[in-house]
């Protein structure tokens, strides 16, 4: 059976990385060969379809205008046709469901796959050190910190458009997110990956219980393998 992996978590927790963390740790365990696994991101397909201006695109950008998400009628094809497009076995969701709505709507479009959902669970304000400090190089996309000047390709580094109204963002996950969260944590395709050092932690547990199988599993993991109070030494 196909795999649905999706890595959810408030604005600037550090997806990105986890996610690039959890396919490194599958691949290096032979757990995963790389050409099984395809990444969807629902951000940056709505990126692209703005900056191309497609129909869709000025249609989502029109919303975010006007402060909202992006809504579910225009992303939900979307995804309909990138999951159907892929022939990898291990499909990544980056970002998604963030709404209840965008969840049971996922679970429709997901039948016949097994779902999981792995909630990055991060301190706000570690967050927020690491937005203040994140770039993006502005020709290939690929993340640096301010202390860096300019990217290997030689492009300008700069702040993405996203993280410039994080605070709105972070308002908003509390408002939708989080409750969608709550209300579906203790499923047992849920799992918390509390964890505020990404850098430092082996997650070979973790990814061995997401690609297990389903019977064997226990009803959510919880990962805490460095508190908090090292992080602040
Ligand atoms: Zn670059």
């Amino acid at each position: 059976m196909k795999k649905i992996i999706s890595f959810i978590g408030a604005p600037g927790c550090g997806k990105g990385f986890l996610i690039k963390k959890f396919i490194e740790t599958a691949t290096q365990n032979n757990m995963l060969s790389p050409k099984n696994i395809a990444i969807i991101s629902i951000g940056n397909i709505i990126r692209t379809e703005i900056k191309n201006q497609t129909k869709l695109g000025i249609k989502i950008q029109k919303s975010k205008r006007e402060g909202c998400l992006a809504p579910d009628s225009l992303i939900i094809p979307l995804l309909k046709k990138e999951l159907h497009k892929t022939k990898a076995s291990i499909i990544i969701l980056d970002g998604y469901p963030r709404t209840r709505s965008q969840f049971e709507l996922l679970c429709s479009i997901s039948k016949g796959y097994d779902l999981n959902i792995i909630h990055r669970d991060t301190q706000e304000n570690t967050i927020k050190k690491r937005i203040e400090q994140r770039r993006i190089c502005s020709t290939c996309g690929c993340e640096h910190i301010a202390s860096e000047i300019k990217c290997s390709c030689g492009g300008n580094l700069v702040q993405r458009k996203e993280d410039t109204v994080w605070t709105d963002r972070m308002a908003e996950y509390k408002e939708v997110t989080l409750p969608m969260i709550n209300e579906i944590k203790n499923e047992n395709y849920f799992y918390i990956l509390q964890e505020q050092n990404l850098e430092d932690c082996d997650l070979t547990s973790l990814v061995t219980q997401v690609l297990s199988n389903k019977d064997t599993k226990k009803n959510y993991l919880y990962l805490n393998m460095l508190s908090s109070d090292k992080e602040n030494n």
